[in-house]
C-alpha cells in the first residue's frame, strides 16, 4: 500500500511537471493511452465475441471497469519513464537572441573563423589523437597539461601558465577586459594509470579510452583559439581557455574549484565542453555526494580469535540495511539514485578482517532529497555497527570513521539568462532544436554560485564515455567546434573594425 502511495505521489508530480514544463509530452501520452484502450477493447471482441456480448449484457459496467484499470496501469507505467530519463527541456528561444546570433553570423569575421574551423579538421583531429594518447589519470595529469599547454602556445596564445592546482591557463586580452569569459575541457580522464591509451582509427571513428571524454573538447578549445586569431576577432571581454584538472570521480571538480575559489580569477561567464549534441545544453547541475566508509576492527585469527567484531559483517549489514531504506526513498519524487561502487578489505580467508571498507555514490536533482539519503546512508551504518558490536564476544569494540570524497553542488540557472539563450540561439542557428538539460560537470560548481555558465556538446556522435572501448565519430563535428565559437564571442563581445 505504501508504494501504491509512493506511486500517486509520483503519477501527481508527473502530471504536474509535464503540464507545467511540456504540454506535447502529456498530450502525446494521452493518445498512446486511447490508444491501448482501443486495442484492448478491439481485442476482447474479436479474441472472445460471446464474452464480450456476455459481459455487456450481464454486466454493463465491467467493460467501463476494465477500460479503467488499463488507465491505470498504463499511467501508473508511464512515471516510471520519468525516473529514468534524463529531462530536457525547450523552454522559449527570445527573438532578441537569435536575432544577436543572426547578425553575428553575418560578420565577415566570423564568415571567415567558420571556414578556419573546416579547414582545421585535418589538424584537430591529429591532436586529439596525440592528447589522448598522452595518459591523464586522476592526480597525474601533468604530462598532458604541459603539451595541452604547449599546443596553446603554437595555437597563437601568449599568456599561458599553470597554476597551483595544475589547471593549464591561457587569457587572451579583450579590448576592454571588463568582463572575463571562460571556455573549459578537463584534461583528466577516469582511467588508471597503465590503461592502454593508444588510438585505433578504423575508417572515420576513433577508438580509445577518453577520446570523448574530454580530449575531444581539448581539441575544440584549440581549434577555436586558431579560428579566433586567423580571422582576427577581438572581443571586449578578456578570455580564459581553460584545461581542468580533476573533473572526473574522486578529482571531485577540484580544478575548477579552484579556479572558483576566493581571490581567483573572477569569471564571468563559464562555458564547459563537456556533453554530447550541440541541441544539448546543461545550465542545470546534478547534485552528488560521496562517501567513503571504513569499519575498523582489531582483526585476528578466524579460529583463535572467533568471537571478534568482524568488519566485513557489518559492512554487508550496513549495505544490506542501505539497499531497503534507498530503494524505497528512491522509487518516488525527484530522480535520486544511489551506489555502493567500490568495496574492499581484508587478508586472507582464515583471517578476521581488521578493516571493511565501501564507495558510495549519491545523486540527486534536489538538494533536500540528496541530504535525505545521505541521512539514510549514515543511519544504515550506525545500525550496522551497533548489530555488529551487540555480537562481540571478546576484544574491542568495533568502530567506524564516515569520509565525505565528493561532493558537488546542484542547482540551476534560469533560462531566460542571457548565456543560456545565447547557447540555444548558436545551436538553433547550426539547425539544431535546443534542449535544456542536466549534468554533473564542471559547470556545477559556478552555476551553484549562480554565476552564469553551460556545459555544451562535443559534437560528432560518440558512446562509452567511461569505458575502454569508448569510441567518437568524426561526422560533422565542426560544427560543434564553430557553435562554442560563437557562443564565445557572442558572450564576449565582437569589437567593431
Ligand atoms: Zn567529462
Amino acid at each position: 500500500m505504501k508504494l501504491l502511495m509512493n506511486d500517486f505521489v509520483e503519477l501527481r508530480t508527473g502530471l504536474l511537471n509535464h503540464l507545467k514544463f511540456d504540454k506535447r509530452r502529456i498530450v502525446s501520452r494521452l493518445l498512446v493511452l486511447s490508444g491501448v484502450i482501443g486495442i484492448h477493447l478491439d481485442l476482447v471482441s474479436r479474441l472472445r465475441p460471446q464474452l464480450a456480448r456476455n459481459l455487456s449484457r450481464k454486466m454493463p459496467g465491467a467493460f467501463g471497469l476494465t477500460c479503467v484499470g488499463v488507465l491505470f496501469a498504463g499511467l501508473m507505467a508511464f512515471p516510471a519513464f520519468d525516473l529514468n530519463a534524463q529531462a530536457t527541456s525547450q523552454p522559449e528561444l527570445l527573438v532578441e537572441y537569435r536575432e544577436e546570433i543572426i547578425t553575428l553570423s553575418k560578420e565577415a569575421r566570423v564568415i571567415s573563423a567558420f571556414a578556419m574551423i573546416e579547414e582545421d579538421t585535418d589538424l584537430s583531429r591529429n591532436q586529439l589523437i596525440e592528447l589522448t594518447e598522452i595518459p591523464a589519470p586522476q592526480f597525474k595529469e601533468f604530462a598532458r597539461a604541459q603539451r595541452f599547454a604547449e599546443l596553446l602556445q603554437e595555437a597563437g596564445l601568449d599568456s599561458i601558465w599553470i597554476d597551483e592546482v595544475g589547471n593549464v591557463l591561457a587569457l587572451r586580452k579583450g579590448k576592454t577586459g571588463d568582463r572575463l569569459v571562460a571556455l573549459d575541457a578537463h584534461l583528466d580522464t577516469v582511467f588508471p594509470e597503465g590503461t592502454d591509451v593508444t588510438v585505433k582509427v578504423r575508417g572515420d571513428t576513433l577508438f580509445a579510452p577518453g577520446i570523448g571524454d574530454d580530449t575531444r573538447g581539448l581539441a575544440m578549445l584549440l581549434s577555436i583559439v586558431r579560428a579566433l586569431n586567423t580571422a582576427h576577432i577581438e572581443t571586449d571581454a578578456d578570455i580564459l581557455f581553460v584545461g581542468s584538472v580533476g573533473e572526473e570521480g574522486v578529482g571531485d571538480l577540484r580544478g575548477v574549484k579552484h579556479i572558483f575559489r576566493e581571490g581567483g580569477p573572477g569569471v564571468d561567464a563559464w562555458i564547459s565542453i563537456d556533453g554530447g549534441a550541440i541541441g544539448r545544453i546543461s545550465n542545470q547541475g546534478l547534485g552528488s555526494y560521496r562517501y567513503r566508509v571504513t569499519f575498523i576492527g582489531p582483526g585476528g585469527h578466524s579460529w583463535g580469535a572467533f568471537g571478534l567484531v568482524n568488519p566485513h559483517h557489518a559492512l554487508g549489514t550496513a549495505i544490506d540495511l542501505f539497499v531497503e531504506s534507498a530503494d524505497a526513498f528512491t522509487s518516488y519524487g525527484p530522480k535520486t539514485s544511489y551506489n555502493v561502487g567500490r568495496i574492499g578489505g581484508g587478508t586472507s580467508v582464515n583471517s578476521i578482517p581488521f578493516s571493511s571498507w565501501m564507495e558510495v555514490d549519491m545523486r540527486s536533482v534536489s538538494p533536500a532529497r540528496l541530504d535525505s539519503i545521505e541521512t539514510l546512508l549514515k543511519q544504515a551504518v550506525m545500525q550496522a555497527l551497533d548489530d555488529q558490536n551487540a555480537l562481540l564476544r571478546l576484544g574491542d569494540s568495533l568502530t567506524v570513521d564516515i569520509e565525505m570524497i565528493g561532493k558537488r553542488p546542484s542547482g540551476e540557472l534560469p533560462s531566460d539568462l542571457p548565456l543560456v539563450q545565447r547557447a540555444m540561439a548558436a545551436s538553433a542557428f547550426l539547425g539544431k532544436r535546443p534542449g535544456l538539460t542536466r549534468g554533473s560537470t564542471n559547470s556545477n560548481i559556478p552555476i551553484s554560485l549562480g554565476i552564469p555558465a553551460v556545459t555544451i556538446g562535443r559534437g560528432g556522435r560518440g558512446a562509452n564515455a567511461h569505458a575502454l572501448n569508448e569510441w567518437w565519430l568524426e561526422g560533422d563535428s565542426y560544427k560543434a567546434t564553430q557553435f562554442g565559437l560563437l557562443l564565445l564571442v557572442v558572450e564576449s563581445g565582437l569589437v567593431e573594425n
